[in-house]
């Protein structure tokens, strides 16, 4: 691969910009020079594609095109472009047009559970905050893959405004997550505007903010975005490192600068095949991200979304690599890894088995190495009837009314003070057929 400060003279001088690094490291001129057709990119990189890939790729374009920062695009090593993680992760291929059975318009039901438009609400105590709809890069393995290729905009404050009330209505909500799209393609001045009106209502107690910029466009992160940031917290932003290709100096600057105005860092991987879906690439991602103060958080086993199914692997995949993860290495730098389920039951954790039988006073274990050992139960543990009465409770926690709440799903069978002795799905045959 040539070397990298060529690579940029020569395309920021084909685009038009200024050469140094004043247009390169100008994150707006990164946005606005996005590219977005083959004939372009064929002429940055230096390669030729053939007449059939040409063709293909205006039918898969025409379906759900294509943007990739000149920034991202640098990244590509055309001495193996089909096998190079950026290239695949950006460029489209017709395989994307492909539909097989197991795909799902909106496998994740975000749609269904958005109370008002742009929030999704799933779990107790969190949403969804979609408050932009742009992105710099369109990756390929997008699961609101259905999305890509709307109309490009950042929904105006009256659309935000909906969201918003929607939280300060609901006081359930303590944790506010803003995804997209990308919340960093806002101005400094309306993500400024958002966070303080979010940070305005008493019960939210910490924000979130999902972005890939620190990958895609790592000049975003400039000292102004993150001195204003710094203002809002508590604040956390998670990114979507996929490869160690994806780390290079200019990504490290931008986490470091997050990092030190006391952010705190977490990376969501999405598994995905000839990408990623290897224990060593897996392994020394984890490593190079805790190097940069950024914690492992999520590995996504790919949804279920159209046109993902090349990206697809066996959830065996995913496993083997937590298997060679867990008790391998730093355990802060092991994500959990999880399946978002489909019809919106959320994001479930998925793990090799290390409790592999127990009796009445003790469980057998297994370890990384294939230790098999036993841990025994105490014997004078006293187990106490809980019926949410905490004055009679010898613990200090004394619940106001306000934490109280109401137990749900599995934590319900578990609840002494639950009558509830089973979950039975409401369409179940076997109930259908009693008589009533
Ligand atoms: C992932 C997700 C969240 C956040 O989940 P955490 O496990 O708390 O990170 C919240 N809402 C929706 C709809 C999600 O998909």
């Amino acid at each position: 691969m040539k070397n990298s400060t060529d690579r940029q003279e020569k395309i920021v001088e084909i685009i038009g910009g200024q050469t140094g690094s004043s247009s390169w490291s100008n994150w707006r001129w990164q946005a606005a020079h996005v590219i977005r057709d083959i004939d372009t990119a064929a002429r940055l990189l230096g390669v030729t594609f053939s007449q059939r890939e040409r063709k293909a790729f205006l039918r898969t374009t025409a379906r759900f095109p294509m943007s990739i920062t000149p920034y991202y695009l640098s990244l590509i090593d055309t001495d193996d472009l089909y096998n190079c993680p950026i290239f695949q992760q950006a460029f489209p291929t017709e395989a994307e047009l492909t539909i097989v059975k197991q795909d799902m318009r909106d496998p994740l039901a975000e749609d269904l559970d958005s109370p008002v438009p742009g929030i999704t609400h799933r779990y107790p105590d969190r949403v969804l905050f979609h408050v932009s709809n742009l992105c710099a890069m369109y990756c390929r393995h997008c699961t609101r893959k259905r999305k890509v290729g709307d109309r490009d905009f950042i929904p105006d404050r009256a659309q935000i405004e909906q969201g918003i009330r929607y939280i300060e209505e609901t006081p359930a909500v303590r944790d506010v997550l803003l995804s997209g799209g990308d919340p960093f393609m806002m101005s400094d001045e309306k993500l400024d505007w958002l966070l303080t009106r979010l940070r305005k209502i008493p019960h939210v107690e910490i924000i979130r903010i999902g972005t890939r910029t620190p990958v895609v466009l790592p000049y975003r992160i400039t000292d102004e975005l993150v001195e204003m940031l710094a203002r809002h917290h508590p604040l956390w932003v998670n990114t979507h490192f996929n490869h160690t290709r994806e780390i290079t100096e200019s990504s490290r600057r931008a986490l470091a600068k997050l990092a030190d105005a006391g952010i705190p860092l977490g990376n969501q991987s999405v598994l995905l095949a000839g990408v990623n879906d290897c224990p060593r690439i897996m392994k020394q991602l984890v490593h190079r991200l805790v190097q940069n103060r950024v914690r492992p958080y999520y590995l996504y086993q790919c949804d279920l979304s159209e046109g993902l199914s090349h990206f697809r692997t066996p959830v065996g995949k995913g496993i083997e690599i937590l298997e060679s993860l867990i008790g391998h290495t730093t355990g802060f730098a092991v994500p959990t890894y999880v399946i978002d389920a489909p019809h919106g039951g959320g994001k479930i954790p998925i793990m090799p088995n290390y409790l592999i039988s127990w009796s009445t006073n003790k469980v057998v274990l297994r370890n990384y190495e294939g230790v098999i050992c036993t841990y025994e139960e105490p014997e004078s543990y006293k187990a106490v009837f809980c019926d949410r009465n905490c004055t009679q409770c010898q613990l200090t926690l004394k619940l106001d009314s306000a934490d109280e709440w109401r137990a749900v799903g599995i934590e319900k069978l578990l609840a002494d003070y639950d009558l509830t002795t089973a979950l039975i799905p409401v369409d179940n045959e076997r109930s259908a057929r009693r008589v009533s």
